[in-house]
């Protein structure tokens, strides 16, 4: 059985670059601490922490660290800041450049909504954390959509600017816009919509559509914590039923090679290449 793995499967450079600062922190000797996982994938997780890195929630940080805090890739409200100021930690800021980008302009919009009335709306995950850094730049006054059956919550007599956590959908996030303007026209208000979903991301759709359909069988690695994993396995799903999920090589079921030819693997933002590989290998043992 062939077994190919996505080339452009992985990591993307947000969580490149957040690893790549940790490494460089844990090796100058201090105690470093992310402030949550510093990826969705329990596997890498793991890996940073063998080299020393600590996970801790926003009570640590609290209590007060001491030491290095690293704040991930998805970024953190300004409220963090205050805090790593107040505990006298050091800080390795990784919030990817794409994130700072559009807290700034959500900061922006709602800086100017303050005075011209209106709301602002971001179209996510709740208790993401990138969704809770974005809300807490609007100063914890953004409403927070994950789907139509919540847009009762919105004004629909006043200006909306509409944002996007940069991991959502961009058929999901069209078809928000579309309902939003068809409700704000109706009821008064105007819609300035800001298309915020990170293309590392979205233009992965696509290419995973492609390779998906050209094995007999994929098996899509990630960790169940991850929203995009979560989402690209469906898109795999959908274009060959005979897609599997699996956190890593020991959730491989023989069976599944029954009869097949050639194998994919591929994986979400948050996977290590080092994982597929892994379980690359593990398939062409199990099969051969
Ligand atoms: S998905 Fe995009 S926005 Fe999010 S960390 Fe990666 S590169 Fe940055």
């Amino acid at each position: 059985m062939e077994v190919e793995i996505d080339k452009k499967s992985g990591f993307c450079f947000g969580v490149v670059n957040a690893i790549k600062l940790a490494e460089e922190a844990i090796l100058t000797g201090s105690t470093v601490s992310s402030l949550g996982d510093i990826v969705h994938n329990s596997q890498e997780v793991a890996r940073l922490e063998a080299m020393g890195l600590k996970t801790i929630g926003h009570s640590s940080l609290r209590a007060g660290s001491g030491s290095t805090v690293l704040f991930r890739a998805h970024g953190e409200p300004p409220s963090s800041y205050q805090l790593m100021q107040q505990a006298g930690a050091k800080l390795v800021d990784a919030t990817c450049p794409v994130v700072v980008k559009l807290q700034s302009r959500v900061r922006k919009a709602y800086t100017e909504t303050l005075s011209a009335g209106g709301q602002i709306v971001i179209y996510g995950k709740h208790g993401h954390a990138e969704v809770a850094g974005l809300v807490g730049h609007a100063d914890g006054n953004a409403i927070v959509v994950s789907s139509a059956d919540e847009i009762d919550k919105i004004d629909f007599s006043i200006d909306v600017h509409l944002f996007s956590q940069t991991t959502k959908s961009i058929t999901g996030y069209a078809e928000m816009k579309a309902l939003l303007e068809e409700k704000l026209h109706a009821g008064g208000g105007r819609l300035f919509y800001h298309d915020t979903i990170c293309r590392q991301v979205s233009n992965r759709e696509p290419e995973l559509r492609i390779f998906a359909a050209k094995h007999d069988a994929v098996l899509f690695v990630s960790s169940p914590k991850s929203s995009n994993g979560k989402y690209l396995f469906s898109v795999c799903r959908e274009v060959n039923p005979k897609t599997y999920f699996i956190e890593n090589a020991a959730g491989i079921d023989r069976s599944w090679f029954s009869g097949k030819e050639n194998l994919g693997v591929c994986g979400a933002t948050s996977t290590p290449l080092w994982l597929m590989e892994e379980v690359a290998e593990a398939a062409r043992q199990i099969a051969f």
